[in-house]
């Protein structure tokens, strides 16, 4: 029978359960001591793990001969009924599908009885969260007085929808997202077996990006892992990278570079270039604004902590690093607020090529903006020139501190002039240049009311 990756590679021991270690490590302390609570709630994004600890541990409170580490041992009849899927005495209960008052009643009315064959008959309810208060209030009546012999766990993605009444009675953990290194160490020991297997090799630099796509979620890594398999055949030159971007509809990373390099050159032209590329290589456009505000948040960090930490290949994050320079960090995050605002209102199908163009003209025309902290500076230069012309500073550009600047190369004749040369400092002599001067602090100081310091 064919199963999937992330169930035969699921930890069988505490010691296999990865990048949870403090609250590994409280449970087995809490096994040794024998001070096991009524219920345990375990909170966290998809994927890191919940369930799989709800079960071992489970598994080593049942367990017939749990070693001296509180590992389960792994052959006594409890630990194989639990392994199979079939034990009687861990009741596995989708709080999704059974959430109603009548299947809390059901639980309430057997709780009583004892377990069939080990110590303890364990609860496990896995999206808590979806049960209704009706539901959760007939919970509380059992949690408030549990026999002995009955523990609750409890697994949820979001658990600030159940009742604090609830979770107070729980002991409650927090399971972290994943570092892109430690699912990266997983899908490397799964790849190597799984490369014997299929007779074909699968690069570190394929690893590092399903690591990278991941996003915190190991199960995320390993179904991509095992999505990626099914594309090798006998023969099949390596899976890579590149192999698994157009897999996935992703855009090739070459083409983002593109992107950056257009920017820096100020080529507005790139915008359609770019798009029609894409689709003659199947990238996914319906995909491509997901990448692109994946591509953009990956140069915010190489400004903000020299590196992207998810981004693992040392090959792409120095490419990243040398992008970056290119842009400034208010011009990242104009880009990014661009992205989302796009993210959030997404095309009809028959109109997508054409907004992705338009996204990404704006994003290529945000070069030639300023940022408003810089538009004001200049402006307050300009109303001190209006005072006294003979005592005012001659208007600079200020920069911003972060990073260097681009550099300003000669812009290509699709872009508009830079705001730096339009408001070139005048001599103020002349009628017509204070005219236009004082036009344009008064439009200024209508367009940004409150927010210039009037000196
Ligand atoms: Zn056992």
């Amino acid at each position: 029978m064919y199963k999937n990756i992330s169930r035969i590679y699921r930890p069988k021991l505490f010691s296999e359960v990865v990048g949870q270690e403090p609250i590994v490590t409280t449970l087995k302390n809490a096994l040794k001591m024998g001070r096991i609570a009524p219920a345990y709630l375990f909170c966290g994004s998809r994927g890191v793990g919940k369930t799989t600890l709800a079960r071992l541990l489970a598994k080593a409170l049942n367990c017939q001969a749990r070693n001296s580490e509180s590992e389960p041992c792994g052959s006594c009849s409890s630990c194989l009924e639990i392994a199979a899927g079939h034990a009687l005495d861990l009741l596995e209960i989708d709080g999704a599908s059974h959430r109603g008052i009548d299947d809390i009643r059901q639980i309430n009315e057997t709780v009583g009885y004892v377990p069939a064959r080990g110590p303890y008959k364990i609860y496990l309810i896995d999206e808590v969260h979806m049960l209704t208060k009706e539901a959760f209030n007939a919970l509380l009546k059992t949690l408030e007085e549990p026999p002995q012999h009955a523990k609750f766990f409890f697994a949820t993605t979001e658990p600030h929808k159940m009742l604090p009444t609830i979770t107070s009675r729980c002991q409650r953990f927090d399971l972290r997202r994943l570092p892109a290194e430690a699912i990266l160490a997983k899908l490397k020991l799964i790849a190597k077996e799984i490369s014997q297997e299929v007779s074909c090799c699968i690069e570190e630099s394929a690893l590092a990006l399903l690591a990278q796509l991941a996003d915190g979620s190991l199960r995320d890594g390993e179904s991509l892992l095992d999505q990626m398999v099914c594309t090798l055949s006998e023969g099949s030159g390596p899976l890579n990278a590149e192999a698994i971007r157009k897999a996935l509809g992703l855009p090739p990373q070459e083409l983002l570079q593109q992107l950056d390099t257009a920017y820096q050159t100020g080529s507005l032209s790139a915008a359609l270039e770019l798009v029609e590329q894409m689709e003659n290589s199947g990238t996914d456009l319906s995909g491509f604004p997901e990448a692109l505000l994946q591509h953009y948040r990956a140069l915010l960090a190489c400004h903000l902590v020299g590196a992207p930490s998810w981004i693992l290949d040392p090959a792409t994050r120095a490419l990243y690093r040398s992008s970056a320079t290119h842009y400034t960090v208010s011009q990242l995050l104009t880009i990014v607020e661009l992205i989302t605002r796009f993210l959030q209102h997404p095309p009809r199908l028959s109109l997508r090529s054409l907004m992705v163009e338009a996204l990404l003209l704006q994003i290529l025309k945000t070069r030639s903006q300023l940022a408003l902290p810089v538009l004001i500076e200049r402006l307050e230069q300009l109303e001190q020139q209006l005072k006294s012309p003979e005592a005012a500073a001659p208007v600079k550009a200020p920069m911003e501190p972060a990073m260097p600047p681009p550099p300003a190369p000669p812009i290509t004749a699709t872009l508009p002039p830079q705001p730096a040369e339009a408001a070139a400092p005048t001599t103020g002599d002349s009628k017509r240049d204070r005219a236009r001067l004082e036009s344009m602090v008064q439009f200024a100081a209508v367009t940004f009311d409150g927010v210039i310091k009037h000196g």
